[in-house]
């Protein structure tokens, strides 16, 4: 019975054979008859590393597999090559700058060549990294003295180099986010810097298309969907700095728009002083982190930086001691000693869900990115009544909307008060160029929105500076890319909780009266006032702070 079943499977095998080398010679036919080589794969060792440059998604739905590269020349075997979908991974092979040669082979083959993806080293590279080879990079940074330097440079290079150029042209500017908008006649490129959009320079189509492979390639977007939005991410290295790229596309009238938000992993060591908190404000904020439970807030619409104060008060928690779980979405910087999860909505590992896995771990000290729903609100609230220490993110204008906001999500008020520590609310203003900022004597209507400023801190017992004559202004210099700007500060708001404010909450007073206790008891000074007082001292302007705290 054994011996039977073995030599039918012999026999079976055998068949096939034959069957797969006459679908070989068919092949080989259909080849001659096209006029183009033919390639069999399953003779030839496919190197892995030509998964880098064909994505397995693409290389499925285009039937086509790499297996031969040396530079920019390339080698594709393909099942058909008239039908769209190859047709279209071809030409965006020669739009990124490769030279093609296009072989048909047969599906066995193709499954073949297909074998790199299912190797162990595919599997285990989530990331690809970008490495900028040392001796290149000297090259880079010098040649981009200015933002004005990089067009040229862009439109001389081949496409990889022309990606380097815009990420170290990026990094040096300290950029977050690099911005590619396509209008009709060209694309235009726009860096974020110290929170502000400036149009750096155009680029052709040609270019941009050149330059959006390389992105698609590295941050494994699929290379022929370009009427669907698209989210990926890789890394690049410069001098030993790690920068994570988070990639997202989005189809527009004249092609994909591509966003690049770029996160250096150093923002995650940011000091307190280099934040721009002092005084009773910096005190307050390391009195919280100190505590052994309750809840500590920061606020503000996205970009205002709360994520980086979150992992200052983080990192001033001794993780010798205490245990310290996040948990994010997404996490945006590694931070040594803690554990931080990710929330996956798809996988049903939400902040709700992930919140109540993270306290069966024990943790000390708690982290949730953002407080969206009730469910989340209570779980945190009720681990900070219950020995944690909480710390979360809101989306709110002030420190006081707050408390509202968490009663109209439906926290209850006797579980809210005793849970509340401490709540930030702050915004990011840029700040003046010290290379080039100009002295003016200080305006009427300057002099008239600092003395007010001042004379309603002085009145709640808040020391004041006296009115200056004076204020520095920008101009704008190689140092600050022209912009007048250098670098960021935060501008904020601190509210202490005290037994009073607590009782208040408890008893829902009407929101006039709590109000009314903490600016009479509490000693805040408000985000705005805050960005006058940085004003007065020549840290930023005016024009900032009313930027972003009207
Ligand atoms: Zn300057």
């Amino acid at each position: 019975m054994a011996q039977g079943q073995t030599d039918n499977r012999k026999l079976t095998k055998g068949v096939e054979e034959v069957f797969q080398q006459q679908k070989e010679r068919d092949t080989q036919a259909n080849a001659k008859a096209l006029g183009m080589p033919y390639a069999n794969l399953m003779t030839i060792p496919v190197n892995p590393d030509l998964a880098d440059i064909l994505s397995k998604e693409d290389a499925i739905e285009a039937k086509a597999a790499l297996y031969f590269q040396v530079g920019k020349r390339l080698r594709l075997a393909v099942l058909d090559p008239t039908s769209e979908k190859t047709k279209a991974l071809i030409d965006r092979f020669r739009v990124a700058g490769y030279t093609l040669e296009v072989s048909l082979c047969s599906e066995e083959s193709l499954k073949a060549g297909h074998k790199i993806y299912y190797t162990e080293t595919y599997q285990k590279q989530e990331e690809m990294k970008n490495v900028v080879e040392e001796k290149d990079l000297g090259t880079y940074m010098k040649e981009i003295e200015s933002l004005k330097d990089l067009k040229a440079k862009i439109e001389a290079a081949s496409f990889d180099k022309a990606l380097n150029y815009i990420q170290i042209g990026a990094y040096k500017t300290h950029s977050s986010d690099i911005h590619f908008e396509p209008e009709e006649k060209q694309v235009v490129v726009r860096f974020r810097i110290d929170g502000v959009l400036q149009t750096v320079f155009d680029i052709t189509p040609k270019a941009y298309a050149g330059v959006l492979t390389e992105i698609k390639y590295l941050s494994h977007l699929k290379l022929n969907i370009v009427n669907m939005p698209q989210d990926g991410q890789y890394s690049f290295l410069v001098n030993d700095r790690q920068i994570n790229v988070r990639v997202s596309t989005l189809p527009t009238h004249y092609g994909e728009a591509t966003v690049m938000r770029l996160l250096d992993s150093d923002q995650a060591n940011v000091t307190f002083d280099a934040l721009g908190f002092e005084g009773s404000a910096l005190e307050r904020i390391k009195e919280a982190t100190r505590l052994s439970h309750g809840m500590v807030l920061v606020t503000g619409p996205t970009g205002s930086g709360k994520t980086t104060t979150l992992y200052s008060m983080l990192r001033c928690i001794d993780t010798k001691a205490k245990k310290v779980i996040t948990l994010e979405d997404p996490i945006e910087y590694n931070l040594p000693g803690i554990s931080q999860s990710q929330v996956e909505e798809e996988k049903g590992y939400t902040f709700a869900t992930g919140l109540r896995s993270i306290l069966r771990q024990d943790p000390d000290v708690i982290m949730v990115g953002e407080v969206r729903d009730v469910e989340t609100a209570e779980t945190a609230v009720q681990a900070s009544l219950t020995g944690h220490l909480v710390f979360s993110t809101l989306h709110t204008n002030s420190a006081i909307e707050s408390i509202p906001r968490l009663l109209n999500m439906g926290v209850r008020s006797f579980v809210l008060a005793p849970a509340l520590n401490l709540i930030v609310a702050q915004r990011l203003v840029r700040k003046l160029c010290p290379a080039c900022s100009m002295t003016s004597a200080i305006t009427e209507a300057e002099k008239s929105t600092i003395s007010e400023t001042l004379d309603s801190l002085q009145k709640r017992g808040i020391a004041v500076p006296a009115l200056p004559t004076e204020l520095k202004h920008p101009k704008g210099c190689p140092v600050c890319s022209d912009t007048g700007f250098k670098d960021q500060v935060a501008i904020a708001e601190v509210l202490p909780f005290d037994q009073n404010l607590r009782d208040l909450i408890l008893s829902n007073a009407p929101m006039p009266q709590v109000y009314d206790y903490i600016e009479k008891n509490l000693k805040m000074t408000s985000v705005r006032e805050d960005g006058v007082l940085k004003v007065v001292r020549g840290l930023t302007t005016l024009e900032e702070v009313d930027r972003v705290a009207r």
